[in-house]
């Protein structure tokens, strides 16, 4: 096996990659994680995704990474008599708690705390930021607005509400029962939608504790404001453009899409960026030129990892969407422009140990042309760093914990590979020495550069650098 590339893939899974030989398809083809999206399915279609993902996962002896997004308070309008509703421009349309279906002259949106945050003046998007509507009054109940940008209205079409500040934790009593039932699985990772506060990741953590790990999604305004903080709480931050881009203008989501990849790379926290990446492979074979592009992008801003929604969960050509991705990564890798660029962004080390010899083992590794970097890890803290770094060699990264493994699927650069525990230091340059040859990543006759933290197995105490040649 040779190393993969360094960013990495995420592909969500849905009515078009559920069997367990498209999924294996998807994973061929190069997506190293996967996404259940429980804004859409049953429960029971999410457990027959994740078993054969494990399957898999057990049938290649490598890890692979799940991802379990939570809806979050989606705000969605009600049901229309006949499914749905053409709206007329300039023709006023009230929205209000009634449960009863709408129509063109009214549309029920059952969510009273919206009605106590909008005012006159406001706008309402719908379906995506497609239709729009302006507020002229509103009291608990209702508000009636004017069609400003018309069209046709799907029922359970989702609303944003753009600038307004809801008083809604991003856990709904929804995502609290999703989040059991994902924790119950055996999630690696939990994306937590519309967070708006540092509080909002704070409420997770204190129910997931270290079961998971936590990506919040950047996709609304506020979240900009305090974003140091966020992505200080999370595990790993999404730029979730989907909804970005309605919350925001669209022509303000490039800038914040490398400020937010910035920021997660200064903090050390993988960062992925999401959402019509090659939207167009949904109905068609091959991706828009800017698609194209748009994904090259990402990769030389330094995001961990790319996403793929619509394309392998609904799409016509998930597997070949996959792989159009792989390919366009490994060109943006081989382009020594790329590597300049990394070097150039580099965010300088924490004034700790294991920041020290991380730059360390970095720059021995270039120094003597060595295979790659080895980070023995309990929690994935010494793999991160390494990470972070973005090294010109693999990560390869041996840890005891399953759990670990899978996580740190989503680290760019980072290889992972179920390994057993060790217990000296001699036993670890051994099990190093052997699992870089025999995982294909360093042949007989190469160095490896080994960091560790010792005593094993204490998170974040990396404070060993041993160079070793591989028999
Ligand atoms: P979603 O999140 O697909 O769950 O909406 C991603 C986004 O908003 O970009
Ligand atoms: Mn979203």
């Amino acid at each position: 096996m040779t190393p993969r590339r360094a960013a990495k893939i995420i592909a969500t899974l849905g009515p078009a990659s559920s069997t367990p030989d498209r999924i294996r398809a998807l994973h061929a083809a190069g997506a190293d994680l996967f996404r259940l999206n429980f804004s859409h399915g049953e429960r029971a279609e999410h457990r027959a995704r994740y078993e054969a993902v494990r399957r898999l996962e057990r049938e290649i002896g490598r890890p692979i990474g799940i991802l379990v997004d939570l809806q979050g308070p989606k705000i969605r309008v009600g049901k229309f008599a006949g499914g749905k509703v053409t709206l007329g421009e300039g023709k006023p349309l009230r929205l209000d708690l009634d449960p009863a279906p709408g129509d063109a002259a009214r549309a029920p949106l059952p969510h009273p705390e919206v009605f106590q945050v909008l005012s006159p003046g406001q706008m309402v998007l719908l379906d995506d930021g497609r239709l729009r509507l302006r507020v002229e009054s509103v009291s608990a109940d209702r508000a009636e607005t004017v069609v400003v940008t018309g069209g046709v209205l799907g029922e359970r079409k989702g609303v944003n509400l753009p600038g307004a500040i809801l008083p809604l934790s991003a856990l709904t009593e929804k995502d609290l029962r999703d989040l059991d039932f994902a924790l119950s699985l055996g999630a690696d990772w939990i994306a937590l939608s519309f967070v708006q506060r540092p509080d909002d990741v704070a409420e997770l953590r204190k129910i997931v504790g270290n079961r998971a790990a936590i990506m919040s999604k950047i996709e609304k305004p506020q979240a900009l404001a305090r974003l140091d903080q966020i992505v200080d709480l999370s595990d790993a931050v999404m730029v979730a453009r989907g909804d970005l881009g309605v919350e925001l203008p669209p022509e303000d989501v490039p800038t914040l899409q490398k400020r937010i990849v910035r920021t997660g790379r200064r903090a050390g926290k993988p960062v992925v960026v999401a959402t019509q990446m090659l939207d167009s492979m949904v109905r068609d074979p091959a991706p828009t030129r800017a698609e194209a592009s748009d994904v090259a992008n990402a990769v030389y801003d330094g995001a961990d990892a790319v996403m793929l929604s619509a394309e392998t969960a609904s799409g016509a050509y998930p597997a070949e969407a996959v792989a159009m991705m792989a390919r366009i990564i490994g060109r943006v890798e081989h382009d020594p422009a790329y590597r300049v660029i990394m070097d150039a962004n580099h965010p300088p080390p924490q004034a700790t140990a294991a920041d020290a010899i991380t730059l360390a083992a970095r720059e021995v590794a270039t120094t003597i042309a060595a295979a790659c970097i080895v980070t023995y890890t309990s929690s994935g803290s010494t793999a991160l760093r390494a990470s972070r770094e973005r090294p010109a060699v693999p990560i390869l990264c041996l840890t005891g914990r399953t759990q670990t493994a899978r996580r740190m699927t989503l680290a760019w650069g980072v290889h992972c590979f179920f390994s057993h525990d060790v217990s000296t230091i001699d036993e670890m340059v051994a099990y190093a020495q052997e699992s870089a040859k025999s995982n294909g990543i360093a042949k007989s006759g190469e160095r490896i550069v080994i960091t560790a933290g010792m005593p094993f197995g204490t998170p974040g105490a990396t404070n060993m650098l041993r160079v070793a040649w591989v028999e």
